[in-house]
This record gives C-alpha cells, sequence and structure tokens, in this order.
C-alpha cells in the first residue's frame, strides 16, 4: 500500500509466465494491435499513435519530451510536487527554455497563475504538468488546464502514471496532446511499460521538426516502424515480450472492470480509510476537492518516529506504505490504494495494523474507532 508498485494481480503475473515467443511473431504483433485497441480505450481516445513504451513511466515522460521539445524551445512547467520537477529537468537537459509555474506541495494546480504565466510569455510552445502527484495525493483539472494551454495555441505533456485506471482520464474531452502513464500504479501489473498517446496535433509537431530527436531510443519516428499499422513490421529494439503479456491481461481486467466501475471503487475504498484516519485522529493533507483516491497523504502525530512506524508495519505485518518526498519528508505517509490493491481488506488491515504499531508507540491517536468507521462506509 505505497505509492507504487501496486500489488500485481496474479493473472497478470500468470500471464507473464507464458512462453517467451519472437517480437515478430504474427501472434505477438496480433497481441500488440490489442494492447493499442485497449490503452486507447482506457486513455479514452482515437489517438492513432498510441502504444506502449518498453521501459517504465519515466520513459514515457522523456519520450514525450524528447520527441516535442527542441533546443530553444519555451515550456511552462506547472510543478506542484517532485514530478513536475522531473518535467522541468527533461527541458532543461534539451537545451530548450522552462518557465516554472509553482504551486504549494499539496494543492492542485492554479489556472489563474497558468494564465499569467501564458500571458506573460506568449511564444510558449508546450505545457506540462501532472495530472495526478503520486509524491502529494493532489489532483488536477485536467481538462481546464488544457482547454487554457489551447486557447494560447500551446500543446499540452500531461503526466498520467497514477491517475490511469483509478480516476478519470479523457484525453479526447481534454483534447490533451502528448499523455504518458505506468504499468505499476493503478492498473496493477509489473513495473517496467510506460504507455504513451499523441494526438494528431502532436505528431504534426515530431514530424515537423527542425533538428533529430536528440535520443535514438525514443524517436517516435524509429519506434513506429515496429509499433505501427500495417504488416511491414521491421525490428527496432527486442519488445519486453512478457513484460507485454503481463500487460495486456492488465488492460484486459480493466476492461472487464469498466472504467466506472474501476473510479467508483477506487473512491469508495478511499473514503472507507479516510473514515477510519480521521476517526483516529489523523488527517489528509490535500483539501476535500483535491484530493487524489488512490494515494493519501496523512499526516503524523506529535512525536511519532515516522521511520520507526513503517520499519513495523512492514516487519509485523508485511505492510509497505510509503514516505513523504521533497518538501514532504518527514511529514506525511503516504498510503496507496491502488489497483488490484485498492480493496476492503487491505483498508481494514492498513487501519488496524496502523492503530496497533501507532498504541504501542503512545502516539496521541483515538483507540477502537477507526475500522468500525472504515467499515459503516462500506454499508
Ligand atoms: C511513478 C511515477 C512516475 C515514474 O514512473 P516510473 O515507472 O517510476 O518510472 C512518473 N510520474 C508520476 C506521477 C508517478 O507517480
Amino acid at each position: 500500500m505505497g505509492p507504487g508498485p501496486s500489488d500485481v494481480n496474479p493473472r497478470v503475473l500468470n500471464a507473464m509466465a507464458r512462453p517467451t515467443i519472437g517480437h515478430l511473431d504474427p501472434e505477438f504483433v496480433r497481441m500488440m494491435d490489442e494492447v493499442k485497441s485497449l490503452l486507447r480505450f482506457a486513455f479514452q481516445t482515437k489517438n492513432e499513435l498510441t502504444i506502449a513504451v518498453s521501459a517504465p513511466g519515466s520513459a514515457g515522460m522523456e519520450t514525450c519530451f524528447v520527441n516535442l521539445v527542441e533546443p530553444g524551445d519555451k515550456v511552462i512547467v506547472c510543478q506542484n510536487g517532485l514530478f513536475g520537477g522531473r518535467m522541468a529537468e527533461n527541458v532543461r537537459r534539451m537545451d530548450a527554455e522552462v518557465v516554472l509555474v509553482e504551486d504549494e506541495w499539496g494543492r492542485a494546480i492554479e489556472l489563474q497563475k497558468l494564465e499569467d504565466a501564458l500571458k506573460n510569455h506568449p511564444d510558449t510552445k508546450i505545457v506540462s504538468f501532472v495530472h495526478a502527484e503520486t509524491s502529494t495525493g493532489a489532483q488536477s483539472d485536467a481538462e481546464a488546464i488544457c482547454k487554457l494551454a489551447r486557447k494560447y495555441d500551446c500543446l499540452t505533456i500531461v503526466d498520467c502514471v497514477t491517475s490511469l485506471g483509478g480516476t478519470e482520464v479523457s484525453l479526447d474531452v481534454w483534447g490533451a496532446d502528448a499523455v504518458y502513464s505506468g504499468s505499476q500504479k493503478c492498473l496493477s501489473c509489473a513495473p517496467g511499460i510506460s504507455p504513451v498517446s499523441f494526438s494528431g496535433r502532436a505528431v504534426e509537431a515530431v514530424k515537423a521538426r527542425q533538428t533529430p530527436v536528440r535520443s535514438w531510443f525514443m524517436d517516435l519516428n524509429l519506434v513506429m516502424g515496429y509499433w505501427g499499422e500495417g504488416q511491414t513490421r521491421a525490428y527496432h529494439h527486442t519488445a519486453p515480450v512478457n513484460a507485454l503479456y503481463g500487460f495486456h491481461e492488465a488492460l484486459v481486467i480493466l476492461n472487464e472492470e469498466g472504467l466506472q466501475a474501476a473510479w467508483e471503487r477506487h473512491m469508495q475504498n478511499h473514503l472507507a480509510l479516510r473514515a477510519g484516519l480521521e476517526a483516529m485522529g489523523l488527517s489528509l493533507i490535500v483539501p476535500e476537492k483535491e484530493r487524489l483516491p488512490q494515494l493519501n497523504a496523512v499526516t503524523i502525530p506529535e512525536g511519532v518516529d515516522e521511520a520507526a512506524i513503517r520499519r513495523k508495519l512492514l516487519q509485523s505485518f508485511n505492510l509497505e506504505i510509503g514516505a513523504g518526498l521533497g518538501s514532504l519528508a518527514g511529514k506525511v505517509w503516504r498510503i496507496g490504494l491502488m489497483g488490484y490493491a485498492s480493496n476492503a481488506k487491505n483498508v481494514i488491515l492498513c487501519l488496524s495494523a496502523l492503530e496497533a504499531v501507532l498504541s504501542e508507540s503512545h502516539a496521541p491517536i483515538n483507540k477502537g474507532l477507526a475500522v468500525a468507521e472504515a467499515y459503516r462506509v462500506y454499508g
């Protein structure tokens, strides 16, 4: 129950144990086509260029930046947590100019600040932001940000690593241009795959580049020779065959459950966890309207050694929760309720285990209420 990797669904592990076949085997190519159409479903998009990059979420991020950003371009990066900072670093390494629009960690991105930056920098080419900040548990209004960026004729790069499968991601409704996600958060697949989706406008921008893409491996002009439509698939790199079996299965599972049902399940378990934590006297740092159901940043009670509590949870209950990052280090725990791990059993285990170890260390909490309050939410 940390910030990822989440528990992998056993069906996914079984799929990954199938025999390895060739990356150009017709059956494998057929499965790749299914991965692409299942991804279009998950992202809610008709984007033709919707594929799985053969590496973790960070490689999906880099694929978006390295293909769209050219030296000298101006890119607005909205930063309200750790992952926005990594976006800015990607832009710098492309010899492009970053305009940083900062918000407090634990809050959503403020639209007015972004609009001010767009007005002050009319030559901006791209606006980039994180939809679901895993470092803080805050979700931003992706639709409003994408529409604002488009009003100023900018492309958007959107990080949906933690949102995909957990909360609504709707690329075509948002009008998002380049989007990346990851396999190991709410999709509950093993780490190592990063889906990306590029709009028609984004594809045009890649084609119109004046300079070559500064990465051979992530250059979509080359990658699409392998992932693109048609019979003439050519070797680019050896696809991680078994990882893709698992990823395919994870998408099939999401399809069986349905997007709406998956989002509702994440929300209900979040509400139960929150009821229990609040009954204990703990609180979530993100304001209610900006909260992610799949990542709960919780205050640490006065005088508690937060690392010792996490260690005890792991040793005594085989339960992992996350530490705070960056400016929230030492100030919060991050409790994940992602994908397959978002269930009532985990909520009850987490609350009772946390109460036990906090009581043992004489933390100032209310005892004996949390599980009952959480259970009430399930009605
Ligand atoms: C986990 C995460 C990433 C990076 O994904 P990796 O698979 O660890 O490379 C990027 N952005 C966000 C918001 C994340 O939560």
